[in-house]
């Protein structure tokens, strides 16, 4: 992804420019992956930018902070105001939010009681995973890497280190050619994509994997479970094997950054008709529904700058 870097930065509780929000290399995080962080969108909707579940990807910070015993220096409602105060700093130009609290200077060691640094970054991503392939949709592939197990590193933690992971089958996947990779768990079942929750139709009825199968319980999963089960579409957590992907009607992933990206096929076998069935459809509509006003915000979701 290139990234045109936008001129204002949130960084230890104030705004600068972006060349400004610097830290030491002996930083903690930079050696350890002690950090934690949310990707959140910015959308322009019918009644002005809104911030989408803004106070509920804030909630899953604190709580990866949470996890792994790091203090945060500031409240949740700061932090929101930080998310609000840099976009509009940048002129409301930019349609993503990166808050990342992490372990700074202080000490050597793992257990090491560093200070929290906290800074909050935005710029434009438009889409994550190439232009219009929430239209067209991505083949995707089986990673050869696993996901981590529960008992080693805590996938519900949205933590820096974890991405360790997700670069090994997001670069794997890119490197033999496939839009996303798709990991399983060290159960052999199947976990997540690189950064997207994963749903398969089957029947008109929704599955997706269980928060037990090593997975990021995603905001945008969460947002999709709602949105359907409100619309009488049927949604189940479930275990499922990898050859479920081959025999669904319909899959898709969906995660902040990639939103809801329908699968087209999986390991070069196609996925049902080959393009976005009616249910994946239907869940876009319904979810960027909510950005033009065609699905109603019934909790409170979109939340102003
Ligand atoms: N899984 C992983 C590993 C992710 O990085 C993400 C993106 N944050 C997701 C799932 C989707 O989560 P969300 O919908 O909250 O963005």
């Amino acid at each position: 992804m290139s990234l045109q870097y936008p001129e204002w930065i949130w960084h230890n509780g104030r705004i600068k420019p972006w060349a400004e929000a610097t830290t030491h290399v002996m930083s903690h995080a930079l050696h350890y992956g002690s950090s934690v962080f949310e990707g959140i969108r910015c959308y322009q909707t019918a009644n002005g930018p809104a911030i989408f579940r803004l106070t509920d990807h804030n909630k899953r910070l604190f709580a990866s902070a949470k996890i792994y015993d790091m203090p945060m220096p500031y409240s949740l409602e700061q932090i929101n105001q930080a998310c609000r105060e840099v976009i509009v700093a940048n002129g409301n130009a930019t349609d993503y939010l990166r808050p990342v609290a992490y372990r700074g200077l202080g000490g050597f060691g793992l257990a090491a009681d560093t200070p929290t640094e906290v800074a909050v970054a935005t710029w434009r991503m438009g889409q994550y995973l190439g232009a219009s392939v929430v239209e067209s949709g991505i083949d995707a592939c089986v990673s050869s890497w696993q996901r981590f197990a529960p008992n080693t590193i805590p996938a519900g933690a949205k933590a820096g280190g974890n991405y360790l992971s997700g670069q090994l089958v997001a670069r794997e996947a890119r490197r033999l050619g496939f839009g996303e990779g798709i990991a399983l768990a060290a159960t052999g079942l199947l976990s997540e994509g690189a950064g997207e929750n994963l749903f398969l139709v089957f029947d008109g009825v929704l599955h997706t994997t269980p928060v037990s199968a090593a997975l990021l319980n995603g905001i945008t999963r969460n947002s999709i479970i709602t949105l359907a089960r409100d619309a009488g579409i049927a949604v189940v957590e479930r275990d499922l094997p990898r050859e479920y992907l081959y025999l669904c009607d319909e899959l898709f992933m969906c995660g902040t950054a990639a939103e809801i990206t329908p699968i087209r096929s999986v390991d070069g076998r196609q996925v049902g008709e080959g393009r976005p069935g009616p249910v994946t459809r239907r869940i876009q509509e319904l979810f960027f529904g909510l950005f033009d006003g065609r699905t109603p915000d019934r909790y409170g979701w979109l939340e102003p700058l």
